[in-house]
């Protein structure tokens, strides 16, 4: 060998390539490095000399034999060959035959052929492994239904098809946009820090779809270490069912599953709600308690389900009744609680909760049984019955509870009493008997004026209590008591009795001969012969009938209207003038109005308040005044408090006033002596 030779086998030796030539004529080796004779399986000193057919396996030289043809004819030729070998593993080799060129005769001819073998076996399954595993991935992106979504520092670079369809836009509209575009504003600070923070735990936000809606969403982000970091895959899920599911769940858990209302737990929660905004309102909330009557007689007799239909029937009435923005909801079998809120008086509530009693009131039909529906409705109002919810329904249950005992039907406003224990409620409805008998009560006079003229028109006669403990009472604070209790009568007639005879003494003193008004309750007015005792007492203590006057709220007129129409004209036939009391709180019907023989209208001190600032009052006054006229009616105004109050009600042509601005109620004593000092006025009788 040269020297030359020696060095080019050293170098053939090291290449990491199996190395051989083979001459043209006979296809037979002339040198192979090492690998090659491994490759082949032949000790490399054997391997000189021998045919390339005999070498190489059958398979792979029927592969080679077209290349080789090539490569004589002078291509340079590249095969990639690929045979299974007996483990079952692919080997997979890349041929090079470069053929080598001599000159003969002056024309270069291929004498040979130098072959270079690359095992590109391990590359090939390496290549092949990326390949399966990125179709992989690929199938598995496009199968999932969980958005995929690859981003660097936000900025899309790339989505599967369900990130698409959850947000609406193509792989175009997103791509190069950032993902914070598509959070929902509230949700941007909280996602950027997450991904600024590289977090990978689950957290919920909510996309905007491409159409407006609002997604709610789940994400997840990665960070993906090959990208060095910086690239991020999210993935989202949309969890509108499992919002929906949770929503479910937590409505099965505030509402109350026959009638489909809110629930006493719910109720709570509202009502709490409800009182913070009526405070900061300064606004009026009621809490009506209702109670269905009768409930459990119908359970009883006609078996739950009939019980039960008859709750949904009642909860149909209730909803048809209330507007919109009241709250309703089932606080027990058969109760229902009603929030009303922004209440302008507390008379409002009442004349609610009489709407909701005539709404519910009537009959319905259970399986072929006919049954008449009734409630009871108990009252509370905050402020002036409390602040916080729990006292709120505690109080109108109690309500509730009285107004039952006084006969159902109806509505109760709640008074302190009302929660005593029933030892002390007896305890203070004997007080009260007693007080009746032993002539603990008193009456206090109102002058009532003119307004044009000053001069006194009459007085108004207001009931207290000299309390044994609690000194002077006021009626609000034991008519409900007295009502619920079955004492208003008594109560009733001593009054009527003692207003006729003090004014009687008056007279005969020759002080102002000027009519005194009596309240008469709603319950006395429907359940006595109030026609019949008014007779007697003005006989008794010979005051004539023209002197006296009748005063009985709008709500009370309304109801029953038959029977009120009888009684108002057997007053008229008597002489006994009458006063719609608390005008404007309640509902009127006009038509009633005008058949009913009435003397006076009176507007309702509540909107008398806050006059003349408020100018829905001033037209609600305006109207009122004008109604009265149009009915012949006298307009009284109660409650004035102001000078300027006073002015106003002479400019609309208010024609009577009442109010401590003229004189509070005084008792008998204080009222002769204003009698006394007004001699001066002409003495005024009912024209
Ligand atoms: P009412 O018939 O509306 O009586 C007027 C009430 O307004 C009285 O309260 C009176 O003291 C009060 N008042 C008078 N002037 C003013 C004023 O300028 N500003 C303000 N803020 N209030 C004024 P009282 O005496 O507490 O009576 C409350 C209610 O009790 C009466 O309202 C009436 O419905 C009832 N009542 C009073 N006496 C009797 C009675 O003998 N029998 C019956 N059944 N009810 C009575
Ligand atoms: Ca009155
Ligand atoms: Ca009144």
């Amino acid at each position: 060998m040269h020297a030359c030779d020696t060095l080019l086998s050293a170098i053939a030796q090291s290449v990491p390539v199996m190395l051989a030539y083979y001459d043209a004529g006979e296809l037979r080796c002339r040198f192979a490095n090492q690998r090659f004779a491994d490759f082949v399986g032949r000790p490399a000193s054997s391997l000189v000399g021998s045919a390339a057919q005999e070498v190489l396996d059958a398979e792979t030289w029927e592969q080679m034999e077209p290349c080789v043809q090539r490569a004589l004819a002078g291509d340079a030729v590249q095969h990639i060959c690929e045979s299974q070998q007996p483990g079952g593993t692919l080997r997979v080799l890349d041929f090079c035959l470069r053929p080598h060129r001599e000159q003969v005769n002056g024309e270069p001819v291929v004498v040979g052929l130098i072959v270079v073998v690359n095992d590109i076996s391990r590359h090939r399954q390496a290549e092949q492994a990326l390949r399966h595993s990125e179709e992989r991935m690929r199938k598995f992106a496009e199968a999932t239904e969980e958005g995929l979504i690859f981003h660097q520092d936000g900025v899309i670079l790339d989505t599967n098809a369900a990130a698409l369809h959850m947000t609406g836009y193509s792989l175009a509209e997103v791509v190069g946009r950032t993902i914070f575009d598509f959070i929902l504003p509230e949700y941007r600070a909280i996602s950027m820090e997450y991904t600024r923070r590289a977090r990978e735990y689950p957290y919920e936000l909510a996309l905007r779809h491409k159409n407006g809606q609002v997604i709610p969403i789940e994400a997840v982000g990665k960070t993906l270490p090959q990208q060095g970091g910086t690239q991020r895959l999210v993935i989202i899920r949309n969890i509108t069912a499992r919002r929906e599911e949770q929503e479910h769940a937590r409505f099965l858990a505030q509402h109350d599953t026959l009638t489909q209302l809110p629930n006493r737990r719910s109720l709570m929660r509202q009502l709490a709600r409800a009182a913070v905004d009526a405070e900061q309102r300064q606004s009026r909330m009621a809490v009506l308690f209702i109670d269905l009557d009768h409930f459990k007689t119908v359970n009883d007799s006609l078996g739950h389900e009939a019980g039960d239909r008859l709750l949904c029937e009642m909860t149909r009435r209730l909803q048809q009744a209330v507007s919109g923005n009241d709250f309703i909801a089932r606080a027990g079998a058969d109760q229902f609680v009603v929030l009303l809120h922004d209440l302008r008086y507390r008379s409002s509530a009442a004349d609610m909760a009489d709407a909701l009693i005539r709404h519910i009131s009537g009959a319905h039909e259970i399986g072929g049984t006919q049954l008449s529906l009734s409630a009871t409705i108990g009252i509370s109002v905050l402020p002036e019955d409390g602040y916080s919810p729990d006292e709120l329904l505690r109080h109108a249950a109690a309500a509730m509870q009285y107004a039952k005992e006084g006969g159902r039907g109806t509505h109760l406003f709640y008074a302190p009493y009302m929660l005593g224990q029933p030892a002390e409620v007896l305890q203070q409805e004997h007080l009260l008997r007693e007080a009746i008998v032993q002539g603990a009560l008193r009456l206090h006079y109102q002058p009532q004026i003119q307004v044009s003229s000053g001069a006194l028109t009459g007085f108004e006669a207001l009931v207290r209590w000299q309390h044994p403990e609690r000194g002077l009472l006021g009626p609000d604070e034991f008519i409900p008591l007295a009502e619920s209790r079955g004492l208003i009568t008594p109560i009733g007639r001593w009054v009527m009795r003692e207003a006729c005879r003090q004014m009687k003494a008056w007279h005969d003193q020759g002080l102002a001969r000027v009519p005194i008004a009596v309240n008469v309750s709603a319950i006395e007015f429907r359940q006595r012969d109030i026609v019949g005792e008014i007779k007697q007492v003005l006989t008794e203590t010979g005051l004539p009938a023209q002197y006296l006057e009748i005063e009985i709220t709008e709500s009370t007129l309304m109801q029953q209207a038959e029977h009120s129409r009888t009684t108002l004209q057997e007053l008229q036939a008597l002489g006994v003038a009458v006063t719609v009391d608390d005008f404007g709180t309640g509902y009127s019907s006009l038509a009633y109005l005008k058949r009913y023989p009435l003397d006076k209208l009176k507007v309702d001190r509540s909107f008398v308040s806050d006059t003349p600032s408020d100018g829905e009052d001033v037209a609600i006054i305006t109207a009122i005044v004008q109604l009265a006229r149009s009915l012949q009616l006298q307009s009284v105004a109660e409650g004035v408090e102001t000078d300027e109050q006073l002015a106003l009600l002479q400019g609309l042509g208010c024609e009577l006033a009442q109010g401590f601005n003229i004189a509070a109620p005084m008792d008998a004593e204080h009222t002769q002596a204003w009698l006394q000092s007004c001699t001066a006025m002409p003495p005024m009788t009912k024209a």
